[in-house]
């Protein structure tokens, strides 16, 4: 008995490939298991997609394009403010569903799917308002006039941790400038992409508009579409390692790329901060989704006269964290979403400890079965540590002192990564000089979450290019035409 049988309506989500509006088998035999990660059990199996099946969605796309474009944009707004309602309607479903095949705790994956419903209506807001412009050409020759214009077929990759909020972040704006898409989600966590692809047909999208491949060769089916000539866009979420090799990829058929990608977040305390907001802060930049964000606070540095007094409290609220399954009243820690991610973090913390850190609180996983990691802090990481350069991707939390402001920014600043930074100190203006001195593309200051449907998001250096949400995620999928008057 698995707990797909204790939720009868989750038999009602489709396992198959969705191609032009249908249901159907993939070219492949060999079905791909999907595991919950508390238990290691089989839930259910879906559709492996071969690269035939995957050029089958670029033709079901690129029939459906030039319909959806010219759709008005009133109309694709109105489909997309369905989509939202009908979201949020299954709110605990899709909760329900993110917890089973991801693992998160409940609070996490209702808070995802919050989120990821925001997408569909901030889009379905902006859809309206993709505006051009038009000015007169300096020489006064004659008028310049702009026009926006959908980029095209777009293929979209989405990684595991957050299934819902990854694909709803590309599926909203690219409905909303009138692109069809191709969506490939990650292996770990097919069911929820699935369900949102039922639920756009339901709310109105036509066939073709939007379409799903679920594979476990992801580099051949994705290089497929990417070098199929109709394909305009591929918009990537994902480890930087593959955002590399896919912007190479697309680099031969000159693809408009969007990555979002790893990151390594600075989390700095400043001598003046507010110690209970800055460890309120940190529980929520580090332990949101248990800690498998790409915005999760990985590295804490904190002024040397408060560092110990912090660490302490942290190791306090990390400890008090409940974990367990997902699904369970109380629990706020789920599992890792494979045992693979689970034992790169738990070799990061021996690599740190074998280099002299010393465990503040947790430091293990605990023996049972599932993809579990206790949440962790560790003190006196040295500066070499793997621990401070990579991304952990779990529930650990390394602390640093520093003595001085500009120490801490150069710290802070002594990445590959740039995604986002947090900074907490008394003093506002101090607080946003700093900010400006960060190389990331957000910053969190006296603020432990900065997605936001309506703001930016996205990175700098190596983890990313362009950005989703608000007003500048519509633009990664409109083309400008440029049109030279003479009235
Ligand atoms: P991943 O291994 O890079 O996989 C992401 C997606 O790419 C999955 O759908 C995966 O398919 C697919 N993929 C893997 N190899 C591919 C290839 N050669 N060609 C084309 N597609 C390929 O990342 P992940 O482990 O799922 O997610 C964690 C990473 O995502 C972290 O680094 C995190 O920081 C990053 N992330 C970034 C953001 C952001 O907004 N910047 C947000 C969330 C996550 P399979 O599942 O089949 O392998």
């Amino acid at each position: 008995m698995t707990a797909l049988d204790d939720r009868p309506w989750m038999s009602t989500i489709p396992t198959d490939l969705y191609i032009g509006g249908n249901w159907r088998q993939a070219g492949r035999p060999d079905p791909i298991p999907v595991l919950d990660p508390a238990t290691e059990q089989v839930l259910v199996t879906v559709a492996d997609a071969s690269p035939e099946d995957g050029i089958a969605a670029v033709d079901a796309a690129a029939a459906a394009l030039p319909g959806w474009a010219a759709a008005s944009p009133r109309h694709r707004s109105d489909v997309l403010m369905r989509a939202f309602a009908l979201m949020t309607e299954r709110r605990e479903q899709l909760a329900e569903l993110i917890v089973l095949e991801n693992g998160k705790a409940l609070a996490d994956a209702r808070g995802e799917v919050a989120y990821a419903a925001e997408f569909f209506r901030w889009y379905a807001e902006e859809a309206v308002r993709a505006a051009g412009t038009v000015q007169t050409a300096p020489a006064g020759t004659n008028n310049i006039l702009v026009l926006r214009q959908p980029i095209g077929v777009a293929v979209l990759v989405t990684p595991w941790n957050f299934p819902a909020a990854m694909a709803t972040r590309k599926i909203g704006p690219a409905l909303a400038a009138g692109c069809t898409v191709v969506l490939k989600p990650a292996t770990e966590t097919p069911l929820t992409a699935f369900a949102i692809v039922a639920l756009l047909e339901e709310a109105g999208v036509p066939p073709g508009v939007v379409n799903c491949v679920t594979t476990r060769s992801a580099g051949s089916v994705v290089k497929a579409m990417v070098d199929d000539p109709r394909v305009r866009k591929l918009s990537f979420t994902g480890s930087t390692e593959v955002g590399r090799r896919l912007l190479a990829t697309a680099a031969e058929t000159v693809v408009s790329c969007s990555m979002e990608l790893g990151g390594n977040a600075p989390f700095l305390v400043l001598a003046d901060a507010d110690l209970d907001t800055a460890v309120a802060g940190a529980m929520l930049a580090k332990m949101r989704n248990g800690g498998s964000a790409c915005t999760a606070a990985n590295r804490f540095y904190v002024h040397a006269s408060i560092e110990r007094e912090f660490a302490s409290r942290l190791s306090v609220a990390m400890s008090r964290l409940r974990v367990g399954n997902g699904l369970d009243a109380g629990v706020d820690v789920g599992p890792l979403v494979n045992a693979p991610t689970r034992d790169k973090v738990a070799e990061l913390v021996t690599g740190a400890l074998d280099g002299g850190a010393a465990v503040l609180s947790g430091g293990s996983a605990p023996d049972r079965p599932g993809f579990f990691y206790t949440p962790t802090v560790l003190g006196e990481v040295p500066a070499d540590a793997s621990i401070l350069r990579e991304e952990i991707f779990g529930p650990v939390a390394p602390v640093v002192p520093f003595d001085t402001v500009d120490e801490a920014i150069a710290l802070a600043n002594d990445t590959e990564y740039g995604l986002v930074s947090y900074v907490y100190t008394g003093d506002l203006a101090q607080g946003l000089a700093v900010s400006e001195r960060l190389d990331s593309g957000m910053v969190g200051l006296n603020r432990g979450v900065v997605s936001d449907p309506a703001a930016p998001f996205g990175g700098t250096k190596q983890s990313g290019v362009g950005r989703e949400g608000g007003h500048e995620g519509m633009l990664e999928y409109l083309e400008s035409k440029y049109i030279a008057v003479g009235w």
